[in-house]
């Protein structure tokens, strides 16, 4: 599954971080997700991946982002329903395929920590 993959890389990125922080415990993880991956997938993935981990239970908001993407033929659009095949959208225009832009998939906007105590 697509959504996994991602999903399995980020988490990774965020147990190596939260290690290198020497933090245990976060109280949110942000993520913003493109169009056309599925939120669910992308929920499920991280339950699983972060069984037994640091992030386990930590809940997870997710903001969708719109990727805009332009064709050959000189048309801008934002790439969303029914133009959108997967990663692929076929310009309404002119009917050409296009890859689904250089906006990553899934992407890690924000780890909330908790607040570090008050000095003293
Ligand atoms: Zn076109």
């Amino acid at each position: 599954m697509h959504e996994y993959a991602l999903v399995a890389a980020i988490v990774d990125h965020l147990l190596d971080q939260l290690r290198a922080l020497g933090e245990e415990q976060v109280l949110e993880v942000r993520l913003a997700c493109a169009n056309g991956v599925s939120e669910e997938a992308v929920l499920q993935a991280y339950q699983a991946t972060t069984a037994g981990s640091p992030l386990e239970g930590v809940p997870v908001r997710i903001d969708t982002v719109v990727r805009t993407l332009t064709c050959g033929c000189g048309r801008t659009r934002e790439a969303t329903g029914h133009e959108l095949v997967g990663r692929l959208f076929v310009c309404a225009a002119c009917g050409a395929v296009l890859d689904g832009g250089d906006a990553p998939d899934l992407r890690v906007v924000e780890l909330l920590l908790p607040d570090p105590p008050p000095p003293g």
